[in-house]
C-alpha cells in the first residue's frame, strides 16, 4: 500500500470526451474520487449542482479565492473555474486516487504546488473529429464552439508539458489505459516512503 492516493490531472481539448471517460473510469473502479469544481458558468441541460459542478456566482467565487478554499483556479472562455482544496486533500489522505478534470493553466499550477501530480492529456484522434464532437453536442452556440476551438489551439501549445497522452478513439481502450497509467504511479519510490523506512528499519535489526 503506497503512502497516499495519486493526484491525477486530466486535461484535454473541449470535445475530446473527457467527461465520458471520467464517468466510465469511476463506474468501473472504486478507488477513484473525482473532484467537483466550482464554476461561474451556468449549468448545461442535465447538469446538477454538486454533481458536475458547484455553480456559484462571481461573488461567491471571489470569496472562495479570498478565503483560500481553492487549490487552483483559472479563467476559461469568460468564466472562472476552481478546485475546492479540502475534498482533494481529505481523499488523498484516505488513500483514494483523486482526479481533477481541469484546464491547462490550473493543471500547471497544481503541478507546481505538488510536483508528484500526474498530468494526463486527452485528445481526439484529429481536429476534424474534435469539431464534429463539439458541434454534435448541440448545447453550444457557433460562437462558443469557435471560442473553444481557439482555446484548443492554445492548449495544443502547452500539451507537451503533460506526462502522458491519451487518444480517445476507442472509449474502452482509453479508459483502461488511463487506469493502468494511474495505477502504475503507486509503485513510484517517492510514493512509498513508509515502506522504505520500514524495510530499512527491519534490515538494521537483522
Ligand atoms: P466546461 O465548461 O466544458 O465544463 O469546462 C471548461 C473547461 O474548464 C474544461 O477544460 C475543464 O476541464 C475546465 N475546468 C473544469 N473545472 C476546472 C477547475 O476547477 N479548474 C480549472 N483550472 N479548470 C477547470
Amino acid at each position: 500500500m503506497s503512502d497516499q492516493g495519486i493526484l491525477a490531472v486530466v486535461s484535454g481539448f473541449s470535445g475530446a470526451g473527457k467527461g465520458t471517460l471520467m464517468k466510465e473510469l469511476l463506474s468501473r473502479y472504486d478507488n477513484y474520487a473525482l473532484s467537483v469544481s466550482a464554476t461561474t458558468r451556468s449549468p448545461r441541460e442535465g447538469e446538477a449542482h454538486g454533481r458536475e459542478y458547484f455553480f456559484v456566482t462571481e461573488e461567491e467565487f471571489d470569496r472562495m479565492v479570498r478565503e483560500e478554499q481553492l487549490l487552483e483556479y483559472a479563467r476559461y472562455v469568460k468564466h472562472s473555474y476552481g478546485t475546492p482544496k479540502s475534498y482533494v486533500m481529505e481523499q488523498l489522505q484516505a488513500g483514494k486516487d483523486v482526479i481533477l478534470e481541469i484546464e491547462i493553466q490550473g493543471a500547471l499550477k497544481v503541478k507546481e504546488k505538488f510536483p508528484e501530480t500526474l498530468l494526463l492529456f486527452v485528445s481526439a484522434p484529429d481536429a476534424a473529429e474534435l469539431r464534429r464532437r463539439l458541434t454534435g453536442r448541440g448545447s453550444e452556440s457557433e460562437e462558443v464552439i469557435r471560442e473553444r476551438l481557439a482555446r484548443a489551439k492554445e492548449e495544443a501549445d502547452g500539451m507537451d508539458r503533460y506526462d502522458y497522452l491519451l487518444i480517445n478513439d476507442d472509449l474502452d481502450a482509453c479508459v483502461e489505459e488511463m487506469h493502468r497509467i494511474i495505477q502504475a504511479q503507486h509503485a513510484r519510490m517517492s510514493n512509498n516512503r513508509r515502506f522504505v523506512e520500514k524495510i530499512r528499519g527491519e534490515l538494521a535489526e537483522c
